[in-house]
């Protein structure tokens, strides 16, 4: 038996594509590096998380892996305000599971991105008092795999409808054939709260990730139009353009965009 001391003894764990690898390498940064080229090489996303000492690798695509969500139980240390307290805030990330969303041109893949930015103004909300509902908080289908799109989107519907939340935001990513489309765009259906909504979140979003502005725009997309309270829709920025797929599939990128949407979430509150 040897007593454990000191940090170069501390062991590292890799999980690749959510399975945990039965194996524990000591911490190495020759480990780390080799592992960081194989990941470029053969177009696998690695994340490193130096709290956990967790390499997370994802085979299926380039995008940065999303970590499992972990909600501790509040933890009064890390709260910021209470300034959403009594606030109830349905986030959507698009796809999942079944559903990619659509694919940039480095293989990185919207269902990982639109996740990734949920978990993380999940978090940035319930620090500042709100109450979060999550349509799904891992990589999933909402409703069953390969469901109908009304069936599946109605499932999501159904979960901010049944929760009464103030407030519904869905997190998608854009996609057009030319890849030179670029910028953030928000929907609603024509309420004027979805609209003020929309325009608080719009604005804080090309602000803070600096993107063309496309405008606050009027559709009909079934999650918007079916959810009874003030509902958008966010197309973050373009994954088929492939400076902004860069910045969907990155821990920074995908940051500063949950960020922005919770700023624009306090401006539509006034709190
Ligand atoms: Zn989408």
């Amino acid at each position: 038996m040897t007593k454990r001391t000191g940090k170069e003894e501390e062991d590292m764990q890799i999980i690749i594509d959510g399975h945990k690898v039965p194996i524990n390498p000591r911490v190495s940064k020759d480990l780390l590096i080799t592992l960081k080229s194989i990941a470029r090489s053969l177009h696998w996303g690695i994340l490193y998380d130096t709290n956990r000492e967790t390499v997370y690798i994802n085979t299926k695509s380039a995008s940065v892996p999303v970590p499992p969500h972990e909600r501790p139980a509040s933890s009064p240390a890390e709260a910021e305000s209470n300034r959403l307290a009594g606030k109830t805030i349905c986030i959507d990330p698009g796809h999942g599971g079944s559903d990619l969303g659509a694919i940039g041109p480095t293989g990185t893949i919207e269902k990982d991105n639109t996740l990734a930015i949920a978990l993380l103004l999940c978090d940035k909300l319930e620090k500042n008092g709100a109450t979060v509902i999550m349509t799904r908080e891992t990589d999933r289908d909402v409703s069953m795999p390969d469901a109908e799109t009304e069936v599946e989107l109605g499932a999501r519907v159904d979960i901010a409808n049944g929760a009464d939340a103030d407030i519904f935001i869905s997190i998608h990513n854009d996609s057009f054939t030319n890849p030179t489309a670029a910028g953030t765009t928000t929907f609603h259906y024509g309420h004027p709260e979805s609209i003020r909504l929309a325009n608080c979140i719009q604005k804080s979003l090309v602000e803070g990730l600096g993107t063309r502005d496309r405008g606050v725009r009027f559709a009909s997309f079934f999650v918007i139009r079916y959810t009874k309270m003030p509902a958008v829709l966010v197309e973050v920025a373009f994954i088929s353009n492939p400076e902004e797929e860069v910045v969907l599939a990155s821990i920074d990128g995908r940051y500063k965009a949950a960020e922005s949407i919770f700023q624009g979430i306090v401006k539509y509150f006034k709190v």
